[in-house]
């Protein structure tokens, strides 16, 4: 059951200056407030006493905050302020008629429900712009030759909000501004891993008709949600036009865990990674595909997360002279994801032993059906997108 968490290691050295994994944010974030109702409704039906706090609520990312701040990995991370990102800059990734939409909603200073789940309340807009800027200012800390491993810790995410709306609590495409600054300092290749457990529908939407984006997605299979999410995530929705094959999905069976995650990534993603040779990588994470996440039906432990780390650390030193950009997305349970999260960075940081025990693993996994369903997905890219025909 559950055991206690190591303590932070007493005297440990420091690691050298460009070791550090510099965290990047911002408390103005947590002003946002998606309200209260049942789970993500926002609903009260009348007959409950006690609602829901939406689950991308501010306690979530608190408790992120001050693992990073308090627990073992302490003496690993440097923290950087972030800063609200300019109107202008927003339309790199989204149009003007979005981006002034979101502006009018916000000055009328009412709450709006933009689509099912996602709430723009006072407060809101200003803590989106601070996600979006603080993001961009760590892809900057990289860009800028300043360090190698850099980890925004942003609120609302962003992987959900398309070029055009909004979508999945996110309003603004944090990890697809910052991809596109990269593109705009020079990198002619940028690849995007994410790994939270909803399909990253809005980064692959922006990206989905260029070959200089690799968008990879590994996801619950959860399908198309509404007008807001017409993409379905399935492994067939692969680009278009110059972009054809660029946009890989693996939608892994709901419960994988450790094992079946760990063999997707070295089957699928780091060939993938290892034939396109990316110049920054993205490790775009969300801790909702953990065992006890409310919005997922994933089993990955802290392990799990560790071992993606690691891999995604190997890729981005044998590609991208060790350079690393997380950017945070979902996770909803109140203090597993921190757990995640910490392990997640270790992980990137590749220390050689874990600093912090589970204090709750572990969970059942189907590791056959989604390794067999892992093989599945290799054969299709071998047949249908052309860089990938001698993985
Ligand atoms: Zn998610």
């Amino acid at each position: 059951m559950a055991s206690e968490s190591s303590p932070p290691p007493a005297g440990a050295p420091p690691p050298g200056l460009g070791d550090k994994l510099a965290v990047f944010w911002d408390e103005g974030m947590l002003a946002h407030d998606a309200g209260r109702g049942v789970f993500d409704s926002g609903r009260d039906p009348g007959f409950l006493d006690v609602l829901d706090q939406h689950p991308e609520n501010a306690d979530r990312v608190r408790n992120m905050v001050s693992i990073l701040r308090r627990g073992p990995i302490a003496h690993f991370l440097s923290w950087h302020s972030g800063r609200p990102a300019h109107a202008s800059e927003l339309l790199s990734f989204h149009s003007s008629e979005y981006i002034e939409e979101l502006v009018q909603t916000n000055a009328t200073g009412a709450k709006k429900k933009l689509c099912e789940g996602t709430f723009l309340n006072p407060g809101s807009w200003g803590a989106a712009l601070l996600a979006a800027g603080t993001t961009l200012s760590s892809a900057k800390h990289i860009l800028d030759g300043q360090g190698n491993l850099a980890y925004a810790l942003v609120r609302p995410p962003g992987h959900h909000a398309q070029p055009d709306h909004a979508d999945g609590y996110c309003f603004l495409n944090n990890a697809g501004l910052a991809v596109q600054l990269a593109l705009d300092s020079g990198r002619a290749k940028v690849a995007v891993v994410d790994i939270d457990v909803h399909y990253g529908n809005g980064t692959a939407e922006g990206f989905y008709r260029t070959d200089t984006v690799l968008t990879m997605s590994l996801h619950m299979m959860h399908g198309s949600w509404g007008p807001s999410h017409p993409q379905s995530g399935s492994v067939d929705e692969i680009g278009e036009g110059k972009g054809l094959g660029y946009n890989l999905n693996i939608p892994l069976p709901n419960g994988s865990g450790d094992a079946g995650y760990e063999y997707a990534m070295n089957e699928l993603v780091v060939p993938s990674i290892d034939k396109f040779q990316p110049q920054l990588l993205f490790l775009v994470v969300g801790q909702d595909s953990s065992a006890f996440d409310p919005n997922g039906r994933q089993c990955l432990t802290m392990e799990g997360y560790r071992k993606i780390g690691q891999i995604m650390r190997r890729l981005a030193d044998r590609h991208c002279n060790g350079q690393i950009l997380v950017v945070q997305e979902g996770g909803y349970h109140i203090t597993y994801s921190a757990y995640c999260l910490h392990a997640t960075l270790e992980g990137v940081l590749d220390l050689e032993a874990p600093l912090l025990d589970d204090p709750i693993a572990y969970y059942p996994e189907d590791d056959k059906y989604t390794m067999k369903v892992v093989d599945m997905i290799k054969s299709y890219w071998k047949e249908s997108v052309p860089f990938l025909k001698e993985i």
